[in-house]
C-alpha cells in the first residue's frame, strides 16, 4: 500500500510490511525459509558485501520475511528502521553491547524485567561496565545518578512488575544533555498505546513474544530506531553477535501482529473493569493499574500513553500465602510467566520472573512477596472476574 505511514493506526496494523507486487501477488508475505541467497555473479556478491548494491546475502544479515516484519513494526512505532531479534533479551543485550564499553556507566529503572537487570549485574559487570538501578519514576534519582561516563539510560515504562511509570521526555532530555542515549522497553504498551519517539527516545525495544505476536507461541524481539547512525552502529553488533530472528519466527509474528490493535483494545477494556473490581475487593490490599485514579502516575499515564494497557499488579491480604492461594485456585487465568497474549496469565514475580534479583534489591524496587501480576486477556471479562472472585474467596 502506498503512503502507509500517512494512514490511521488500525490500517497500518492491517497492511504495514506487505507488498504483493514484489511477491508474485501473494497477499500474505511469504516465508523465505532460506539461510542464504544466490548472487548472479562474483561481482554482484562483492557489491552486496561492500554495500554498493542493496540485496540479501545471508539470513543472519537480512531476509525478506524479516524485513517485512521490521518495516511493519518501524511504521507502527513511528521509527525509520527496525532490527528484529531472536528474543526480547537478544534485543536488550544487543543494546547493552552496542552502547556500553569497559568503564562506561548505565542508569536503569530498578524494577525492570529481571534478566534485563541481572545480565548487567552478573555479566556486563565482568567487563567493567558500571551501573545504577534507581527509581526512574523519581526524576531526581535519575539526575543524581548521572556521571560523566554515563552512556545509556534504559527505562521500562510501565515497569515490570511494579507498573510504575517514568517520564520519557524528561529522561530523554537528561540523557541528551549528558551525551547518553535513551532506550525504552515498550513491551508492556506495544506500539499501539505508547510511542517513545514522540518523547525523543533514541531506541525503542520490544519483546515481541508479548503483545506484538500475541499468541503465546513465538519468542522474538525488536529494536526500533529513528536515527540511521544509531541503527547502523547497532546492526553491526547484532549481526556479529548473531541474535537475529529466523524467517519462520518472523512470519508468525507478522501474522500475529495483524490483530494487534484489536487484541490490545479488547484486553485493555477488560483490564479497566478488573482493576476497578480488585480495588474494591475486601481481600485486596492495593492495586496498581495506570487507569486507576489511585495510581501515583495517573496524570503522566494520560500524557504519554494512548491507553492504560492490560497489565495489573496487586497485593492480596495475607502476603505470600494469600498470593499463593489465589494463584493455586484460578481456573481460567493460567499460572504462567509471560504476558500480552490473547489469554489471561497470572504469576508471582518475586519467585518467578524476578527470582534472580537479590532480596534487598527486590524490596527496594517494590517487588514484594505478596505481589501478584496479571496479564489480562481477551476472554469475556465476566469470566475473568468470576475466576478471580472465586480464587480470592479461598483466602
Ligand atoms: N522486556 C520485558 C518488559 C519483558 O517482560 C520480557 C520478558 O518477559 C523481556 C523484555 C524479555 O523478552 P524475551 O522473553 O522475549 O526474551
Amino acid at each position: 500500500m502506498k503512503n502507509i505511514r500517512s494512514k490511521k493506526l488500525d490500517t497500518q496494523v492491517a497492511h504495514a510490511g506487505t507488498n504483493p507486487d514484489k511477491t508474485y501477488g501473494a497477499v500474505a508475505p511469504p516465508i523465505y525459509q532460506t539461510s542464504t541467497f544466490k548472487f548472479s555473479s562474483a561481482e554482484q556478491g562483492a557489491k552486496r558485501f561492500s554495500g554498493e548494491e542493496p540485496g540479501f546475502i545471508y539470513t543472519r544479515l537480512g531476509n525478506p520475511t524479516t524485513a517485512a516484519l521490521q518495516e511493519a513494526v518501524a511504521i507502527l512505532e513511528k521509527g525509520t528502521d527496525a532490527l528484529a531479534t531472536a528474543s526480547g533479551m537478544a534485543a536488550v543485550s544487543t543494546i547493552y553491547m552496542t552502547f556500553l564499553d569497559a568503564g562506561s556507566h548505565m542508569i536503569a529503572s530498578e524494577a525492570i524485567y529481571g534478566p534485563s537487570r541481572v545480565v548487567v549485574e552478573k555479566e556486563f559487570s565482568r567487563f567493567g561496565v558500571e551501573f545504577d538501578f534507581v527509581d526512574t519514576s523519581d526524576i531526581e534519582e535519575v539526575k543524581n545518578a548521572i556521571r560523566p561516563n554515563t552512556k545509556l539510560i534504559f527505562i521500562e515504562t510501565p515497569a515490570n512488575p511494579t507498573i510504575k511509570l517514568t517520564d520519557i521526555k524528561v529522561c530523554a532530555d537528561i540523557a541528551h544533555s549528558n551525551g547518553a542515549v535513551l532506550a525504552v522497553d515498550n513491551t508492556f504498551m506495544s506500539p499501539i498505546l505508547q510511542n517513545p519517539f514522540d518523547f525523543d527516545a533514541d531506541i525503542v525495544l520490544h519483546s515481541m513474544t508479548k503483545y506484538i505476536n500475541g499468541h503465546t507461541d513465538v519468542v522474538g524481539g525488536i529494536l526500533v530506531f529513528n536515527d540511521k547512525n544509531l541503527m547502523i552502529r547497532t546492526r553491526k553488533v547484532l549481526f556479529n553477535l548473531g541474535g537475529t530472528i529466523d524467517p519462520h519466527q518472523a512470519w508468525l509474528v507478522l501474522r500475529g501482529l495483524r490483530t494487534l490493535s484489536l487484541r490490545v483494545y479488547k484486553a485493555q477494556a477488560n483490564a479497566q473493569i478488573i482493576a476497578e473490581f480488585l480495588e474494591t475487593h475486601p481481600k485486596v490490599e492495593w492495586v496498581r493499574y495506570p487507569g486507576l485514579k489511585s495510581h501515583p502516575h495517573y496524570e503522566l499515564a494520560k500524557k504519554q500513553m494512548h491507553g492504560f494497557g492490560s497489565m495489573i499488579s496487586f497485593e492480596v491480604k495475607g502476603g505470600v500465602e494469600g498470593g499463593r492461594t489465589v494463584m493455586n485456585n484460578v481456573e481460567l487465568a493460567t499460572l504462567a510467566v509471560s504476558l500480552g497474549g490473547y489469554e489471561t496469565l497470572i504469576q508471582h514475580p518475586a519467585s518467578m520472573t524476578h527470582s534472580a534479583m537479590n532480596k534487598q534489591d527486590k524490596i527496594d524496587a517494590g517487588i514484594t512477596d505478596g505481589l501478584v501480576r496479571i496479564s489480562i486477556g481477551c476472554e469475556d471479562v465476566r469470566d475473568i472476574q468470576d475466576d478471580l472472585e472465586n480464587s480470592l474467596s479461598k483466602i
